[in-house]
């Protein structure tokens, strides 16, 4: 399906195609982290079909818990993460990377519910379920 991607302040835009059954949870600790929540929502696109439609992405490299080096892609004025993937250095340039589209950054992030949850050696538990707590409509 489609997505169109915003950062916070849309100094970025961008659009992509996403399978939606490859949307997943990661539990990482890094996505944690650098999400600042229990857990990530991320959702896959081949690079191919990810189009920037505005700004310019500024890139982070790190070593994961898997031990490989990924690229981050995000907004150096708001700091929203767009996406992770392989680094250029490790990959195989005959292929797309595959993107890990932060699922938040999504005009359809609500009709994207994951399939999947990974690296749940790190999860928070108390995570895991959050539908016994008192609901307010706002703040
Ligand atoms: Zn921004
Ligand atoms: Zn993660």
């Amino acid at each position: 399906m489609e997505v169109h991607g915003a950062c916070h302040c849309r100094a970025i835009e961008f659009t992509a195609h996403i399978d939606p059954s490859s949307v997943v949870l990661c539990h990482c600790t890094d996505c944690q982290v650098m999400s600042g929540g229990p857990y990530r929502s991320i959702a896959q696109a081949n690079e191919g079909d990810f189009k920037l439609v505005k700004g310019a992405l500024t890139l982070y490299h790190k070593v994961g818990d898997s031990g490989n080096s990924r690229e981050l892609g995000f907004c150096n004025l708001c700091g929203s993460h767009i996406y992770a993937t392989s680094c250029l250095k490790d990959h195989d340039s005959k292929s797309n990377r595959i993107l890990g589209l932060r699922a938040g950054t999504l005009a359809e992030a609500g009709e994207l519910p994951p399939k999947l949850q990974v690296w749940c050696q790190s999860l928070i538990p108390w995570a895991q379920d959050i539908t016994a707590l008192p609901q307010k409509e706002r703040q």
